[in-house]
């Protein structure tokens, strides 16, 4: 099942090219605040898989190509970030240390948008803005110091995550955190849908060239690793996300530029760059120039 979230906060199913428009069978209220009807339903479906299989058969269709797809979990716990998950990503940022020996930071909820919104660049002359083509895992069944061999009983799905970064020496969360530099979609691919996540191809292209190209087999820390990790420190909640780290590959993106983003059997999207007003701020005055080598 491909589960997503569009228009003014609806959320469906995807099946070919239509959506079964599920907003009103679940009585969900579009002007509800906080939006957790998407954390409240992977809850839902987490405990009770079939709980949609009535629902569906008399929902209202809507074509996919007209729908504007957003986040498809605007309002979970807490996303987490895994960074330098890839050995030749850390080969080329010069770092010396890897995510297994170096644990994960935060990303805020509020930096979440979907494939139908634009990434916004901050105005920010001296840097670089910087895609990362990773693989978001969505949490269904929570729990605290989960044993890796348990993982697969926590994960609700898969969906494309792009981890958009201010690249500088500041504080990571800092540079990480605009609006707009999660983009998460184009919808949550479920776990039975996506089978073994563990050999996934991906690929990221800028306009049309191919920026990065890999295969979550090649992850250090893996993710049923990741998932203990995370435990072990907090309790998971349903919806969660978790952002599995980025291969090499790493580079600017500018004001009309198409980032395409493809994990196989996940799913595709392409997010349009905007040059934003706002957002500039002390902190990068100066300029930084990336020592980072690009790898063949
Ligand atoms: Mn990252």
């Amino acid at each position: 099942m491909k589960l997503v979230r569009f228009n003014e906060g609806r959320l469906g199913v995807v099946e070919g090219d239509q959506i079964l428009d599920l907003t009103s069978a679940l009585g969900h209220d579009l002007q509800e605040w906080p939006p957790v009807a998407a954390t409240r339903l992977i809850a839902q479906l987490s405990e009770t898989p079939t709980r949609l299989d009535a629902l569906l058969a008399g929902c209202p269709r809507v074509p996919l190509a007209s729908a504007k797809l957003l986040t498809p979990v605007p309002w979970p716990n807490k996303v987490i970030a895994f960074p330098v998950n890839y050995h030749d990503h850390g080969r080329e940022m010069q770092a010396n240390y890897r995510a297994n020996h170096q644990g994960f930071f935060l990303k805020p909820n509020s930096s979440l948008s979907g494939a139908g919104e634009p990434i916004v660049l901050p105005n920010v002359p001296n840097r670089e803005v910087h895609h990362e083509c990773e693989l978001g895992i969505i949490i269904g069944k929570g729990g605290r110091d989960i044993p890796r061999e348990k993982w697969r009983e926590h994960v609700f799905g898969y969906s494309c995550l792009l981890d958009m970064v201010v690249r500088g020496r500041e504080e990571r969360v800092f540079r990480k955190a605009y609006d707009t530099f999660c983009p998460v979609g184009p919808w949550i691919a479920t776990a039975d849908e996506v089978g073994d996540p563990t050999n996934l191809d991906m690929k990221l292209w800028v306009n049309d060239e191919v920026r990065q190209q890999a295969n979550t087999r090649d992850l250090v820390l893996d993710i049923p690793g990741m998932i203990e990790m995370a435990s072990a420190v907090m309790t998971l909640y349903p919806g969660d996300v978790i952002a599995s780290g980025t291969p090499a590959g790493v580079g600017p993106v500018k004001a009309g530029d198409l980032v395409r983003i493809r994990i196989e059997r996940v799913g595709e999207m392409t997010v349009r760059v905007e040059q934003g007003l706002g957002g500039g701020t002390e902190v990068f005055a100066a300029p930084y120039v990336p020592d980072i080598k690009k790898q063949s």
